[in-house]
């Protein structure tokens, strides 16, 4: 099957990052797909590589505007969404695009390109690694940190929506890459 989107979705610190690091190093075919959004650039961060940062009045103009083909408000008064112009950078590349997007980013990627978009739930062990890898990442602050967690179980319920679940374990990443080979095998060759 020849798909030309993947989604790496789950909650925060379950490592969508992680495996979009592994999948684009190691596969020429795809390009990362850079979101917009308002929330403040992290260390090391760069704008217009990791994300477009925007201030809310630019990123309501390009709502107002339709230029998203999604967005969301991930957490409270931050907003986060794919530009349509984002798709066609990658597409006129010749590439596959992926995504590290929120759950319901994910299922409306579905929904618009159907079957051309494999939908993938990174999901860890256990709630508590989750919030362990948060607190370790140390990339938010504790009230930050309180709002993502808050989040998590609810982000679990849209598990079975997905075409496919990786639980990626701690310290288990040689099993992680031979899921994503698989996938790229199946859905991407
Ligand atoms: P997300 O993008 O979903 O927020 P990240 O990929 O940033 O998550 O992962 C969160 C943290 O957990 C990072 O510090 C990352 O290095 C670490 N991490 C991710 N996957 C694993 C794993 N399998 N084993 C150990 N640490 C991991
Ligand atoms: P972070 O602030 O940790 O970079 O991202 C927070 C959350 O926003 C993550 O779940 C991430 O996947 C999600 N996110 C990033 N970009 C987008 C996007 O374009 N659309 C949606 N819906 N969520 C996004």
């Amino acid at each position: 099957m020849n798909k030309d989107i993947i989604v790496f979705a789950g909650p925060s610190g379950s490592g969508k990052s992680t495996l979009c690091h592994l999948l684009l190093n190691n596969y020429r075919q795809f390009e990362f797909s850079i979101s917009a959004t308002t929330r403040g650039m992290r260390l090391g961060e760069v704008n217009g590589k990791d994300y477009y940062f925007f201030t809310q009045d630019e990123f309501q103009k390009h709502i107002d505007d339709e230029n998203f083909i999604e967005w969301e408000e991930v957490y409270p008064g931050k907003f986060y969404g794919t530009l349509k112009t984002e798709i066609d950078r990658i597409t006129n590349d010749d590439k596959k695009a992926v995504f590290d997007i929120d759950v319901l980013g994910a299922l409306s990627i579905k929904k618009v390109f159907g079957n051309k978009a494999h939908i993938v739930f990174v999901k860890p062990e256990s709630i508590e690694v989750l919030k362990e890898r948060l607190k370790d990442r140390r990339s938010e602050s504790e009230q930050d940190l309180a709002i993502r967690i808050d989040r998590f179980e609810k982000e679990l319920s849209y598990e079975d929506s997905f075409d496919e679940v990786i639980i990626n374990k701690t310290g288990e990443l040689e099993m992680v890459k031979g899921s994503i080979d698989r996938i790229v095998d199946i859905y991407f060759l």
